[in-house]
């Protein structure tokens, strides 16, 4: 963001604090057709459209309830791509769109259209669910209820199961026409104690073999700890487990089916898997806003970093056809409650966002946390 004179009535936010505040509120966009397509339903968070603000690309909700009330509005973009940004009327600078990657005019040998197979997230990553299935996600009792997996995948906007052959081929090209950096492979939990690292493992190998392009694999913890040997071996360069959320209470409610696996079982797993990674090379994602309290959050972030596990703390952000569809996000002051230490933490630590080789931790786009991380060094 360009940031214009103050005014009045709204001096211009440091840029974390106003990035903060656009994924609390999401934006209303005036034009919802700039850059590149937003992401709708699918694993994880979702709901996005992704912004270039002060030379930071991140992921800002559009489609959900609170951004169709939000107080931002970014206004149609000029020739150029720039569109400004307004708070009640007020401009507050300027913001672009990363264009429509290159790739998704593509179509495989066997006629899938490139964009069904992976998608442009942030500015540089290649993102794909390898699997978008799983188990936890048929049963009302048992579905993470934050998670739209099968929705993009009812809507025909992606396929089930992609081949190892299919992400190499999307790969190469996204690397050679769109100067993609990394790539981030997650999937949802099939039936078998691997949890999903078997068709990672496999999937990053066609990927290495194809491009040489960093990998994060994402997945449950595996019943066995020799599967980070294979992932690693097989070409992933980074892998997270997500705890979503921190305490056992606030993970019965919100994800009563993947929280069969204790939060404990994944301290285990990131100890095992950090000296096949290396230190900062493990990532967690966890949702701030379904009911862990701040200290909480925190307490669990000073564990991961002591094991030097990267703990990348995101706004819940609810997605439309979901169970929390109408929970609240986070406020702006919660996440900078969270984040602000939490940066100075890592910063102090040395396990910074920049250091990642790939995945959610390097793109960062979910967060503000990168940018605060930015503001501390500085
Ligand atoms: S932080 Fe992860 S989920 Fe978010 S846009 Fe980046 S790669 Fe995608």
């Amino acid at each position: 963001m360009k940031p214009m004179a103050p005014t009045a009535d709204l001096a211009p936010l440091p840029t974390e604090r106003l990035i903060n505040e656009l994924q609390s509120y999401g934006v209303r966009l005036a034009e919802p057709k700039a850059g590149a397509d937003s992401r709708r339903g699918g694993a994880g968070p979702s709901d996005h459209k992704a912004m270039t603000i002060d030379g930071m690309t991140v992921m800002v909700p559009v489609h959900t309830a609170p951004a169709f009330d939000s107080p931002y509005l970014v206004e149609k973009p000029d020739a150029f791509g720039r569109s400004v940004i307004r708070r009640d009327g007020l401009a507050l600078g300027e913001v672009s769109f990363p264009l429509q990657p290159k790739f998704y005019g593509l179509t495989t040998a066997d006629g899938i259209p490139y964009s069904k197979i992976a998608v442009l997230h942030g500015r540089d990553v290649l993102a794909t669910t390898v699997l978008q299935s799983c188990i936890r996600y048929q049963s009302r009792t048992k579905t993470c209820q934050f998670c739209a997996i099968g929705q993009s995948l009812a809507a025909g906007r992606t396929i089930e199961r992609k081949t190892p052959a299919q992400l190499a081929e999307v790969a190469k090209a996204a690397v050679e026409l769109d100067g993609v950096k990394h790539m981030v492979m997650t999937t949802g939990t099939p039936p078998g104690r691997d949890r999903g690292a078997a068709l990672l493992a496999e999937s990053a190998a066609a990927v290495k073999a194809a491009v040489d392009l960093p990998i994060q694999v994402q997945c449950e913890p595996p019943d066995d700890d020799a599967w980070f040997g294979r992932l690693r071996t097989a070409g992933a360069d980074a892998l997270g487990m997500h705890l979503e959320a921190v305490t056992e209470p606030v993970r019965h409610r919100i994800m009563p089916g993947k929280a069969q696996v204790s939060v404990e079982r994944y301290f285990e797993a990131f100890a095992a898997a950090v000296p096949v990674f290396g230190r900062g090379q493990v990532s967690t994602y966890i949702l701030a806003g379904l009911g862990d309290s701040r200290e909480d959050i925190l307490a669990t972030c000073e564990r991961l970093v002591g094991l030097g596990v990267y703990p990348f703390v995101v706004p819940f952000v609810p997605i439309s056809g979901t169970p929390l569809e109408s929970h609240p996000t986070p406020t702006p002051a919660f996440m900078h409650a969270i984040l602000g230490p939490l940066s100075g933490m890592l910063v102090a630590s040395g396990l910074k966002a920049i250091d990642a080789k790939a995945g959610c931790a390097k793109c960062g786009a979910c967060s503000a946390l990168s940018t605060y991380e930015r503001r501390a060094c500085s």
